[in-house]
């Protein structure tokens, strides 16, 4: 399969929220690792960042267009979700039903992490996913402006986000699950 993975934003001016971290840092740190275990698993990935643009309709643009020439299978685009600092979880949006599928995968081996489940959503607000010609998955890992997710995020790392986001979507997990702490933090 080949994978198209967004790691959002990290193309000023298109530049994520400022949470209590950077949603540019880690979009970056989860996407990059999951690019690294799809490639472990014998997938082809392609990175859609652009190098400079203008505008934020260019980054997105440019993110899509990438995907499309490169006639990508899946386009997987990584994200941090920024509200009112008390909202918290995880939740994926999609727009086809393949697309759906995908994001439930996805969705269920991320809250097995204990981030608590907001659902699959409906994506037709998001341009990535209007703009794709494949089934197409927004991820909005957790919240980066909530202390609940950014402390079980801490806990839990990147590594097991990437290995739960590339589970989902492949079916395999690339890294031994064993090898991380069960989180201590549950969220019902
Ligand atoms: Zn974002």
């Amino acid at each position: 399969m080949r994978y198209a993975i967004d790691c959002g934003h990290n193309c000023p001016p298109d530049t994520g929220c400022a949470g209590i971290k950077q949603e540019d840092s880690l979009t970056l740190a989860v996407g990059s690792r999951a690019m690294k275990g799809l490639l472990s698993l014998g997938h082809e990935v392609i990175d859609c960042r652009p190098g400079k643009v203008n505008t934020v309709t260019q980054s997105l643009g440019q993110r899509c267009l990438t995907a499309n020439r490169q006639k990508a299978n899946i386009y997987v685009s990584i994200h941090f979700n920024c509200f009112n600092s008390k909202a918290f979880g995880t939740e994926v949006f999609a727009i086809s039903e393949t697309g759906k599928e995908v994001a439930t995968s996805v969705l269920e081996k991320i809250v097995a992490l204990g981030f608590a489940n907001r659902g699959v959503k409906d994506g037709g607000k998001f341009y990535v996913l209007r703009n794709t010609d494949m089934p197409a998955i927004l991820i909005e890992c957790c919240f980066c402006d909530s202390q609940k997710d950014m402390d079980l995020f801490a806990k839990v790392g990147p590594d097991a986000i990437a290995n739960a986001i590339v589970h989902g979507l492949t079916g395999i997990a690339p890294l031994d699950e064993t090898n991380f702490d069960p989180p201590s933090i549950r969220i019902d």
